[in-house]
């Protein structure tokens, strides 16, 4: 969700559009782009659409197989790269970044009330 103010309430990432820097988390700089010094990044906190994945079967130790690695379109055209479950490895399907400590995730949408 976002707030009114433009800001997100829920996953602190933020994108460059100037040199497609992805940001998370970010704590929003001011607004201001690590990168490049854009001030224009955009918040990215709502459902995106799964533009590529692939399941991968052989890991690095430490890291259980299978899962699925992908990448996700956000408007305003962002494009995120991150881990997914195997069930939502699928061209198409609608999901939602989450950041934990190992990196990005993209989970599906939970619907109003569950949180
Ligand atoms: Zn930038």
């Amino acid at each position: 969700m976002t707030g009114s103010d433009g800001r997100s309430t829920g996953a602190p990432a933020a994108y460059c559009p100037s040199c497609g820097h992805l940001e998370y988390p970010s704590d929003g700089g001011g607004g201001v782009c690590d990168r490049c010094d854009s001030d224009e990044l955009v918040w990215i906190d709502t459902e995106g659409t799964v533009y590529t994945c692939t399941v991968v079967h052989v890991g690095t130790p430490g890291v259980p197989t299978p899962y699925a690695l992908g990448y996700v379109d956000f408007e305003p055209g962002a494009r995120a790269f991150g881990r997914l479950a195997v069930a939502d490895a699928e061209i198409g399907r609608c999901v939602v970044p989450v950041f934990k400590p190992e990196g990005l995730f993209f989970e599906r949408p939970r619907k109003d009330g569950d949180a």
